[in-house]
């Protein structure tokens, strides 16, 4: 499939499965276990369970294949694993496919449990990583190797908005023979390009822009058939990272108003960009599809919106922030982002607190720079508060 499987309809009715009641909503089926007729029937589904056969909620459940189906579908994808969290889904995707002696090739901008999971636990197994410079594409090319094994990106990182040249390092790596893993929080499932840029798996925290609402954990491997009910089914189900019944459900009917509400924030995000560059306290905006971003011709060549969240870089430093922080009326201060409540995050002092300063300065994470979240309130709304707030700054 192409870009097409990315409609409203596959949000509103993919991977719809109906009980004998044919219910119109869903159903939740908030069960661990399933009932077999015989003894038979129970050895014949541990031979091979059928299309609609499940046995234990940690290998499978209704509810969640329903999940799996429609997301993965809507993606491009031949099929999905739902995990418990974002986390659960990068660490069950990278050590399903992993062993000691493999050499993976990532980009530094990472998120930090991304980046804890592939420095420290993969490397206290003997995973070899190196981490180049995402935005430098003759640093993807010399560090692929013939024997690497893997490629892990964010398309965007978070929280600097770096825009990654995917079909590039896509191209580079299946040269070399690599899979190539891209975390697609910030893009956005409705702008996400992964799959169209060639990439074997792309992993969502479907705790952000699919749940939306700020409810629920969850995260989801999209991919082939044969590595999602291959390496990582099996590796997933053993470990326990299994989505609950009840958060799948939750994704389900999140999923149906998903590309609306996407759309709405992703043009208010641009407004908020627009309304904020040129102003006299902030040095720098970006947005990844924002002419002020250094990149986003590219950005505008792989996506359609350069999803919900911007940054803004403050002139003097971590006072004036605090006191624009402190100063918002409809934004609120938290560290999540992809809600319907606009948050703005201070990443050097929260998400990115424990980083080495070199890190830091070598990330762009400053101590001027605010994480934007750009919510469902009215654009008019938001653009004041930031207005009004910077006044005290
Ligand atoms: C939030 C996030 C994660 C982790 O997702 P959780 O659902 O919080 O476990 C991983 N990668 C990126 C880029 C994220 O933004």
């Amino acid at each position: 499939m192409t870009k097409t499987s990315k409609t409203r309809t596959a949000l509103v009715h993919g991977g719809s499965r109906r009980s004998q009641y044919g219910e119109v909503s869903e159903a939740v089926f908030l069960t661990q276990g399933f009932v077999y007729e015989t003894a038979e029937a129970a050895e014949a589904r541990f031979i091979k369970a059928g299309e609609d056969e499940f046995i234990y909620a940690r290998y499978g459940n209704p509810t969640v294949r329903m999940f799996e189906d429609r997301i993965s579908g809507y993606l491009g994808y031949e099929d999905g694993f739902a995990c418990a969290s974002g986390m659960a889904a990068v660490n069950g995707a990278l050590m399903a496919l992993l062993k000691a002696g493999d050499h993976v090739v990532s980009s530094r901008a990472l998120f930090g449990s991304c980046l804890y999971v592939l420095e420290d636990i993969l490397g206290r197994f003997g995973v070899q990583i190196t981490l180049v410079d995402g935005t430098d594409n003759a640093a993807w090319d010399a560090a692929i190797r013939d024997d690497t094994r893997l490629v892990f990106l964010e398309s965007i990182s978070n929280p600097t908005l770096e825009v990654i040249d995917l079909k590039h390092v896509c191209k580079t790596a299946h040269a070399k023979g690599a899979l190539v893993l891209v975390d697609d929080a910030m893009a956005t499932p409705v702008f996400s390009y992964a799959h169209e840029c060639g990439a074997d798996l792309t992993i969502i925290s479907t705790t952000k822009h699919i749940d939306g609402q700020g409810r629920m954990l969850g995260g989801v491997i999209c991919g082939s058939k044969e590595l999602v009910r291959g390496p990582i089914e099996t590796y997933v189900k053993h470990t326990g990272g299994a989505m609950n019944p009840f958060t799948a459900w939750s994704h389900l009917k999140a999923l149906e108003t998903m590309d609306l509400r996407v759309r709405a924030q992703a043009d208010a995000a641009l407004k908020v960009a627009d309304a904020l560059v040129g102003h006299p306290k902030i040095a720098a905006v970006r947005y990844p599809t924002h002419a002020a971003h250094p990149q986003s011709a590219l950005a505008l060549s792989q996506a359609e919106a350069g999803g919900t969240v911007l940054t803004f870089e403050l002139k003097g430093g971590r006072g004036p922030c605090f006191a624009m922080l402190n100063a918002l009326e409809v934004a609120i201060i938290s560290n999540n982002f992809a809600d319907s409540k606009s948050i703005a995050t201070h990443p050097a002092t929260t998400t990115h607190q424990r980083l080495p300063q070199e890190q830091k300065d070598m990330l762009g994470i400053s101590e001027g720079l605010v994480r934007f979240s750009v919510g469902l309130e009215d654009v008019d709304d938001i653009i004041a508060d930031l207005l009004g707030a910077l006044e005290q700054a």
